[in-house]
């Protein structure tokens, strides 16, 4: 089976890429390869009650699946070239923010209209976090909010099939192999051929993404990963910058170690998740625009960038290792109350039960402390406090900690500026790639590499 364009992966940067190409050449023979299920055939079997913790799913409904890692998320979609990614440095910042905007009009257009765009321009919360010697980051974010995200993409999967892609679900591609015309990928005992390729598979697929670049030649490497918690506390504590920013990035380095440490998907009156990354339980948080959906309590991760130099080059074998440990001392997630932290004991069922702050995942009481290296550990209690001066109450005795929040990073992919790997139209985009890790950059780097292909 040949096509034009074959496209490995259905989240943000498959999508968007599908999309942008059949709207410059419509009629064009795209097929799409994604290992996990449609969307309305996806779902995590953790309930809280008879299914706990994670049972290993054949293909994980939370990150595999039409809508890829983000169809369960918050929908933010940052519009910045703060954070997010690195695209900018590929093709330039501001075509980077005009793909950026363009996606947010996408969105809007399938089912994101009446849904709030918030902006850190002219706030005064910048002023009031310089004083307290914390670092509010730049940004537009449209949250879409965990059910309009799902709306957004359902019409996108009905536009898409209209306008004759392919798809091919629960097809997870073993090879990808350089043929004259273009490029052969197999899937078990099938082969599918196209003149041109494009890889978005995302932070589930990067083990394979570096088989996938040895096998090809083509360069990589790993120095980075990000580790911390999940921050849980009352909604009001952090209502002055929630209500008016939504999301704030605010960056902190400690005095201990000079580290950056940062506030990350924060989630106004959500909840927290537990997230399976190749079968290790890490912890994660969402929240929905729909009003009667909310919870008491905001969320975010609190995490600690670590960059590695030479000779260790696997810096997700370090967070998969920690937050291995921490599976297996709570058989998943750890919650600690901060206070019990601070004075070095663990939180017990029965101190949880007598919380003020209820918590919305059920976690096994524990000790972080026993889990998070002292580095790490002592730069997120730093950041705690700094930021108990700007939200006062987040150093509170009841605060919940989560454990271990770990953002992997994907190994860097060697890619030009069209996101074109050496091998001549074999592009590399999404998370898969290591220049972006959101929606909206994953987003923008499949319409780049689209117009790269099909504008003329
Ligand atoms: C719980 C959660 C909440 C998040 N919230 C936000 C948020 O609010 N805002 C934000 O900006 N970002 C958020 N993110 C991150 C965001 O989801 C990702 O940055 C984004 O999805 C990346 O898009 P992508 O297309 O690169 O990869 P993905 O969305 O991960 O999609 C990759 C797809 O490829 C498929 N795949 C992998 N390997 C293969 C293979 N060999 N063959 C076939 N298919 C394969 C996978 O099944 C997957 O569906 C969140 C992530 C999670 C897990």
């Amino acid at each position: 089976m040949k096509y034009d364009l074959i496209i490995i992966g259905a989240g943000a940067g498959g999508i968007f890429s599908a999309y942008e190409a059949l709207r410059l050449h419509p009629g064009l023979s795209i097929a799409i390869f994604e290992a996990g299920n449609p969307l309305g055939q996806r779902s995590c079997p953790i309930n809280g009650k008879n299914v706990k913790a994670c049972i290993h799913c054949d293909t994980c409904g939370i990150m595999n699946g039409f809508g890829g890692a983000g169809a369960f998320s918050d929908g933010k979609y940052n519009i910045t070239n703060q954070f997010g990614g690195t695209l900018y440095e590929h093709i330039g910042r501001g075509k980077a923010m005009e793909l950026m905007e363009y996606v947010d009009t996408i969105n809007l257009k399938f089912g994101g209209a009446g849904t709030k765009l918030y902006s850190t321009s002219n706030t005064h919360l910048k002023k009031l976090c310089l004083q307290n010697d914390l670092h509010l980051l730049d940004a537009k974010v449209r949250h879409l909010g965990t059910d309009v995200n799902y709306v957004v993409l359902k019409q996108l999967y009905d536009h898409l099939l209209k306008e004759g892609v392919k798809f091919y679900f629960r097809t997870h591609i073993d090879q990808v192999e350089q043929i004259e015309s273009g490029y052969r990928i197999y899937a078990k005992d099938r082969y599918f051929e196209g003149s041109a390729c494009i890889i978005s598979t995302g932070r589930s697929g990067s083990a394979w993404m570096r088989e996938v670049c040895e096998r090809l030649g083509i360069q990589t490497h790993s120095n980075r990963v990000d580790i911390g918690v999940r921050v849980e506390l009352p909604a009001a504590i952090f209502s002055h910058l929630t209500d008016e920013l939504y999301e704030s990035k605010i960056v902190y380095q400690t005095e201990k170690f000079q580290d950056r440490v940062r506030t990350f998907c924060m989630n106004p009156r959500g909840v927290v998740v537990s997230e399976n990354t190749n079968g290790i339980v890490t912890v994660n948080g969402h929240s929905y625009e729909d009003p009667s959906r909310y919870t008491d309590n905001t969320n975010f991760a609190l995490l600690v960038s670590n960059h590695f130099s030479e000779p260790f080059n696997d810096s997700n074998a370090y967070g998969e290792s920690i937050a291995r440990l921490s599976n297996m001392l709570g058989g998943g997630v750890i919650v600690q109350r901060f206070g019990d932290l601070i004075r070095g004991q663990r939180s017990t069922p029965s101190r949880m039960a007598d919380n003020f702050v209820i918590p919305t995942l059920s976690a096994t009481p524990g000790d972080l402390s026993l889990v998070i290296p002292k580095r790490q550990l002592d730069g997120i209690i730093e950041m705690v406090y700094a930021l108990d001066k700007v939200a006062p109450g987040t150093a509170n005795d009841s605060t919940l900690l989560y454990g271990v929040e770990v953002k992997f990073y994907n190994l860097d992919v060697a890619v030009d500026e069209n996101l074109m790997t050496t091998c001549k139209d074999l592009f590399v985009i999404g998370d898969c790639s290591g220049v972006t890790h959101s929606l909206s950059h994953a987003s923008a780097s499949g319409i780049h590499v689209a117009r790269y292909l099909y504008e003329s």
